[in-house]
């Protein structure tokens, strides 16, 4: 069985490498896993919307993103899809710890992330949870160190670093910065800044934004890697 599942890994990355990144209309024409397929299938979901089209192919290859699309475009899947397939594909497990960090600006949107994420992660078996203060710290830190999927808002977030004991980020494979723009609005700068001192430099940067700003360029000089990111917009009708 095991053996099974490594080859279907093994098809699954030569799909990915084959993929032409701009020929999908459809979520079925993607080379995603079994699970992500099973999650976007029960939730209805079955045409990308155009910054999805661009965005997730760039990143199912690997490549760190900075993706400007308006508000309603469909940003939240143009970014929990290629998290589901990176720890997918990187066998991710309980035991391995925080794989991937998603920063919201407030926590409104943070539980709208996490509530998409359930929907389309439901046949994957990761464990996620919301950090979003305005609940008990000691609560949140007992389940912090067995995540694997985090979504929080940067305060609360560099909380539990500065302070957990056993929330181990060191093997963290993607970082998602949603609603960058909103992040900078709001003063999280240096908050982020401290979050990204905090994780491995060698990762996948996911960052979205409804607008381009010069200062979520600079955000992005910071945390996407200079030689591999890619730079999309997508303001035509979604
Ligand atoms: P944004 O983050 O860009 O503001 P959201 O990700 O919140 O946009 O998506 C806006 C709405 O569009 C949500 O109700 C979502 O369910 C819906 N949506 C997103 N992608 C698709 C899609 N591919 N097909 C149909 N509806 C979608
Ligand atoms: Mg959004």
């Amino acid at each position: 069985r095991r053996e099974r599942e490594l080859e279907d890994l093994k098809e699954l990355a030569q799909r990915v490498q084959d993929f032409d990144p701009e020929s999908a209309t459809l979520f079925d024409e993607l080379p995603l896993s079994q699970p992500t397929v099973v999650g976007l299938k029960q939730s209805h979901f079955t045409t990308l919307t155009s910054i999805q089209k661009r965005a997730i192919p760039l990143a199912l290859k690997g490549k760190d993103v900075l993706g400007a699309a308006k508000t309603g475009s469909g940003k939240t899947l143009a970014f929990l899809i290629p998290l589901l397939e990176c720890l997918y594909c990187n066998q991710w497990a309980q035991f391995d710890g925080l794989g991937a960090l998603v920063i919201s600006p407030t926590r409104e949107l943070a539980i709208q992330i996490f509530d998409v994420l359930r929907k389309i992660g439901r046949a994957h078996s990761f464990s996620a949870g919301l950090v979003i203060g305005g609940k008990d710290v000691q609560v949140e830190r007992d389940r912090i160190s067995r995540l694997n999927i985090l979504v929080g808002t940067p305060g609360r977030v560099l909380q539990h670093m500065d302070q957990a004991a056993g929330f181990d980020t060191g093997n963290l494979k993607m970082l998602i910065l949603d609603e960058a723009d909103r992040i900078l609005d709001m003063g999280f700068k240096k908050t982020v800044d401290a979050i990204v001192q905090h994780l491995p430099k060698e990762r996948q940067t996911l960052l979205f934004s409804a607008t381009q700003t010069k200062s979520v360029a600079d955000l992005a000089r910071l945390s996407l890697s200079s030689t591999t990111a890619e730079y999309i917009s997508a303001h035509e009708k979604a």
